[in-house]
């Protein structure tokens, strides 16, 4: 197999909380717990509003909107400044919506915790006018049952339309907690990924198990993509959800395949999908190359690229440095395993790349070390034309 040039090991933690929003570190002392630990991308993302009403009744802890949007933004800011080796990208987690059921004597606050991560805004005016219930300016109000997708839906058109990027987060968790005679109760919200257009992505490590089973709900949603039902496809980030010391900011981590020098290359490699997310404590394994090669034209894509190919033949090549031995290295095309191996460098030709139903094919790579580090690679595309 021809040297193929390896991936860069830039690595980013997402999803982090400051003392803008309840986490114990303020943007410096989180910064500085960065240091030295290869993170390269720290995306800092405290809650726009942590506010609940219920009547008369208004909780309004710690968040942006109410500190100050501005003071936010002037602050990391000013850490980036004081930190040109790393790359301090400001974005907001967002609950767009709740809504209250049961009555006064057992109110319970329905899918608060259904949250957006909202990244790659610039101007302080589309942070402060998002449309978020807390905000009263999304159109809903907590007291009219549920609104389906609508809010959700509402705030990804509103950061599009201004060059944002949005995520679900932590669509697989469930959050039930009481206060008082309270209860605050999300579901797992994995079915919304389908029922939303036009986001970024999701957070899938460490909180995605089914939904990036192979045949799960990510490759429901790429294979609508493939035939032509979507117009983006969806990508995948890892969140670290990073709150205090003892958490660890380096685990899990998005790595990015393409070179990032700044907020803008950041952007651009998220919103195009070329990274991986890894969950690696002892960072034993890394993915060095995963391309698909057409025999035909001398193409060649990477992740989050598509390769448009004349030829039925197209060859994918991979190759993942692990320290500790592989346990499953599983290539995935069209939600179905493929190829299974414990090989850390392999190939796999396919004969018959796009068939039928398919305009597109997408290929992805799952691997797991016998240590339980595991690696889960955005798609890899493939367009017949005749
Ligand atoms: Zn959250």
């Amino acid at each position: 197999m021809e040297d193929i040039d390896r991936f860069e090991r830039i690595a980013g933690s997402i999803h982090i909380h400051t003392t803008f929003s309840g986490g114990n570190l303020s943007p410096e002392e989180v910064v500085a717990s960065a240091q030295g630990k290869g993170i390269k991308v720290l995306a800092l993302t405290d809650y726009s509003d942590r506010k609940w009403e219920y009547h008369r009744i208004c909780i309004n802890r710690a968040s942006v909107l109410k500190f100050g949007v501005r003071k936010y933004l002037d602050e990391l800011k000013s850490v980036a400044g004081k930190n040109p080796d790393v790359i301090i990208i400001c974005g907001l987690e967002t609950s767009p919506f709740y809504y209250w059921e049961g009555n006064f004597l057992k109110p319970v606050c329905r899918d608060y915790n259904k949250h957006i991560i909202v990244l790659g805004l610039t101007e302080p005016d589309d942070f402060e006018n998002m449309p978020l219930l807390a905000r009263k300016n999304s159109g809903y109000d907590q007291y009219s049952g549920s609104h389906g997708i609508d809010p959700y839906q509402k705030l990804i058109d509103y950061a599009n339309l201004r060059g944002g990027l949005t995520f679900w987060a932590h669509p697989e968790m469930e959050d039930d907690f009481h206060f008082l005679n309270a209860r605050s109760y999300t579901p797992a919200y994995a079915e919304d990924l389908k029922r939303s257009l036009n986001y970024t992505g999701f957070s899938v490590f460490p909180r995605g198990e089914k939904l990036a089973e192979p045949g799960g709900c990510w490759d429901e949603i790429l294979c609508d993509y493939c035939r032509g039902r979507r117009g983006k496809p969806v990508w995948v980030i890892a969140e670290t959800d990073y709150r205090k010391q003892s958490d660890d900011i380096c685990n899990p981590v998005t790595v990015f395949v393409s070179a990032v020098r700044d907020e803008e290359d950041v952007y651009n490699a998220l919103s195009n999908g070329k990274v991986y997310v890894l969950e690696s404590s002892s960072r034993s394994l890394y993915l060095d190359s995963f391309t698909i090669v057409d025999g035909a034209a001398d193409n060649a894509a990477s992740i989050g690229e598509s390769l448009r190919t004349r030829s039925d033949v197209i060859k994918v090549c991979a190759r993942i440095d692990s320290s500790i031995p592989l346990r499953t290295v599983n290539l995935v095309k069209n939600g179905a395993v493929m190829s299974e191996t414990t090989q850390s460098v392999f190939e796999y030709t396919d004969k018959n790349c796009t068939s039928g139903q398919y305009q597109k094919s997408f290929y992805r790579l799952q691997a797991e070390n016998i240590n339980g580090d595991r690696l889960l690679t955005n798609p890899i595309f493939v367009e017949r034309f005749q």
